[in-house]
């Protein structure tokens, strides 16, 4: 069922009405100042969706892991670059999230004002779906909107509590757009559908895989994941990183899918990271040598299969290709980001998820608008990509 938007709602039930936005300001704060503000303004669709049609903007958010009130996670500096990007409107800080002082500041806002409250996770009732804090959150709304997908995992306050207390409950463009994408490529990709997946984190990813190894046409295996896969299949890994856990479950993989899964056949590998002699080894890594990052061969051959695209195709990226914090193990992530801007360019929908993964994707030099859409959901999209249940989203569909 799709969920409902915000063109799902007359233009008309805004003006005047207070609207509560659950966005994802989550970013890093430093000194006071914010760094990388993407996820700021990613929401200005929705927020000055609702200005414009006369709501009282009213935007919720956490910021870190605060244990209790602590001003080192204050959203204060959020508010400050929120009011320079949006220029033209004044906005307001309150300082709690729940509260007379913000039922103070509610009451003097006009249609077009926008609120930002402190970090909700200041209280503890927030991630403990406390029922009275979720009445006070709702309290304050006459139209609940999630637009943070990444958080929508979970049944929170601000993500699911108060949203079965408030009648009119809509999705924002941010959320809608992740949504419509991840089922799409989820329950019926474009196709070809290819998936390079590469990191650390196998444990993380299986239910996502478990998804997509049936529904993809290539599965292109990279980073420290690659070993694993390369173990199961016997080749001498040497003291690269193994999830010796999750290898009968790549055994398997390779044995369901083995004709449609690429790996890494050569690398670049040293003692340590801080090795500056590094060696490119093809096929077997000796013992107290490690794989740091795939091998020329293997990056031809990848960037070729991600960039070879006739126009159409789908494809979805998630974990570096090797450990690309280290220069001289960067080479072959700033090929895939660029293979995966060249697939963009060539008309493919292309798809990139995970948080190392989009830093790595910036370092190489591609920009947000190289790809048709970036995934901040982190955990919360290898969540739906499994086909768990998003208490976030589901409670937007009215259930
Ligand atoms: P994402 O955050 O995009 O989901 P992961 O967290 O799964 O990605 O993996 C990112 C990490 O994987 C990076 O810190 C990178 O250094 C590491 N990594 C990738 N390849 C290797 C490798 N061959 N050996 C060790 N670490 C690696
Ligand atoms: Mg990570």
């Amino acid at each position: 069922m799709a969920i409902r938007t915000l063109t799902d709602l007359d233009d008309k039930k805004f003006d005047g009405k207070r609207v509560f936005v659950r966005v994802d300001f989550n970013v890093s704060v430093s000194n006071g100042a914010v760094g990388e503000d993407y996820r700021i303004r990613m929401t200005i669709p929705t927020i000055e969706h609702l200005t414009k049609r006369g709501a009282k903007v009213i935007l919720g958010s956490h910021l870190g892991r605060p244990d209790g009130p602590d001003q080192d996670y204050t959203l204060a500096p959020v508010a400050k670059r929120l009011s320079e990007i949006v220029g033209r409107i004044k906005v307001r800080f309150a300082h709690d999230c729940v509260g007379p002082a913000v039922e103070n500041e509610i009451s003097q806002m006009e249609g077009g004002d926008i609120l930002l409250l402190e970090n909700l996770r200041f209280y503890k009732e927030e991630e403990a779906n406390d029922p009275e804090f979720c009445k006070k959150l709702a309290g304050n709304a006459d139209v609940y909107v999630n637009d943070a997908f990444s958080t929508s995992h979970r049944k929170h306050a601000s993500t699911y509590g108060m949203a079965r207390l408030t009648d009119t409950r809509l999705a924002g463009f941010n959320m809608r757009k992740e949504v419509e994408y991840l089922s799409m490529m989820r329950d019926n990709p474009v196709k070809p559908f290819k998936v390079v997946v590469g990191g650390v984190k196998i444990k993380d990813k299986i239910g996502a895989l478990e998804h997509l190894l049936p529904k993809a046409d290539k599965v292109i295996i990279g980073g420290a994941a690659a070993y694993t896969f390369l173990k199961a299949k016997g080749v001498k890994t040497g003291k690269s990183l193994i999830d010796n856990e999750h290898l009968s479950w790549v055994s398997k993989a390779l044995a369901s899918y083995g004709d449609k899964i690429m790996l890494p056949t050569d690398h670049v590998a040293a003692i340590s990271p801080a090795d500056t002699s590094i060696t490119m080894v093809k096929g077997d890594i000796a013992d107290g040598m490690a794989g740091f990052d795939i091998g020329n061969e293997t990056i031809e051959r990848y960037s070729a299969e991600v960039a070879g695209t006739n126009g159409h195709g789908l494809i979805f990226w998630n974990g570096p290709m090797g450990m690309f914090e280290v220069r001289a193990f960067s080479n072959g992530t700033t090929n895939i980001a660029k293979s995966m801007a060249l697939a963009y360019w060539r008309g493919a929908k292309t798809l990139v998820g995970g948080g190392d993964t989009l830093e790595a994707m910036k370092k190489s030099g591609v920009a947000e608008n190289e790809v048709s859409h970036v995934s901040t959901g982190g955990g919360a999209t290898l969540r739906y990509l499994a086909g768990d249940e998003m208490p976030g989203v589901s409670i937007l569909n009215g259930q």
